[in-house]
């Protein structure tokens, strides 16, 4: 007896289970064919991250090394130094720069503490996620690879408009 009912409630439970997979078939599917197809990122997105410069093309970074302070990771490496040119001839908006900027993407938990603790908006948060590489090396990025004047965008990515991003606030970066 307990045979048949364990057959019996073995075939109801395969019949539900069957009934879930197949009440997905005719819903909206939600592959993506990437790289053949661009992905879709939410404004909100924190891909790698992007120095930025004012509208004479100087960089804003100040080498302050706050976002460094900040980073719970310990991946960013600064540099400082002067640039004692008239401001119009300086690599930065200031005198003191960051000769060197290096982000460690081998060691990032991309928190965004950074990008909160800067007090020039010279760092931010980009879309670009395709960071894969053969070597931890390549992980590390320098200014070369982060300012928003060099580094290369995919076009495998769109971001989304503000009224697809229906779970949260649309934050402009
Ligand atoms: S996102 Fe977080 S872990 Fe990555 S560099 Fe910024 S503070 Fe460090
Ligand atoms: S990115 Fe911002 S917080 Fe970091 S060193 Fe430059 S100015 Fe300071």
């Amino acid at each position: 007896m307990s045979i048949i009912t364990d057959v019996i409630e073995s075939t109801k439970a395969i019949i539900q289970g069957m009934g879930v997979t197949l009440s997905y078939i005719p819903k909206q599917k939600w592959t993506v064919q990437y790289p053949d197809e661009p992905v879709t990122v939410q404004p909100r997105y924190r891909g790698q991250h992007l120095l930025h410069v004012d509208e004479l093309g100087r960089e804003k970074c100040v080498a302050c090394y706050l976002c460094a302070a900040a980073c719970p990771s310990e991946c960013i490496y600064i540099v400082a130094a002067d640039d004692p040119r008239p401001p119009d001839q300086r690599t930065g908006v200031d005198e003191r720069y960051a000769a060197v900027y290096n982000i460690d993407y081998g060691r990032c938990i991309f928190c965004g503490y950074c990008v909160e603790a800067c007090p020039k908006d010279a760092i931010t948060h980009g879309y670009n996620f395709e960071l894969s590489v053969y070597s931890r090396a390549d992980l590390l990025k320098t200014k070369d690879d982060l300012l928003i004047t060099k580094q290369l965008q995919s076009k495998n990515y769109r971001v989304a408009f503000s009224h697809e991003d229906v779970d949260s606030e649309y934050k402009e970066v």
